[in-house]
């Protein structure tokens, strides 16, 4: 079992992402309270953020709720068309899928 001094020296070095294996500073990376030697990139610990707000709000009800689950329906056709890569429209579509539920 690693010593907590051990944990702490892990954290100088890069360390790579347990969902997408980027590698990144230990700044920029989210770490798991009880789990520090386990990270995520940021991007990784948005969209899981964002999965688990979906979760949630399979059991509530509501405008905003329903308002939510339009946006992601609106990011999902984004996604399949591939439009958040246009060479354009790209760069404002990440910009705004970042920011919205
Ligand atoms: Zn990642």
């Amino acid at each position: 079992m690693p010593t907590f001094a051990a944990v702490e020296d892990a954290e100088l070095e890069p360390s790579a992402c347990w969902c997408c294996e980027a590698v990144d500073t230990p700044e920029r990376m989210v770490h798991l309270g009880n789990h520090p030697e386990v990270a995520m990139c940021l991007g990784c610990a948005r969209w899981a953020a964002k999965e688990a707000w979906e979760i949630e709000d399979l059991g509530r009800t509501g405008l905003v709720v329903r308002a939510r689950d339009r946006f992601r329906a609106m990011r999902r056709g984004v996604v399949d068309r591939g439009w958040h890569r246009h060479r354009v429209f790209g760069g404002p579509l990440r910009w705004i899928g970042k920011r919205l539920p």
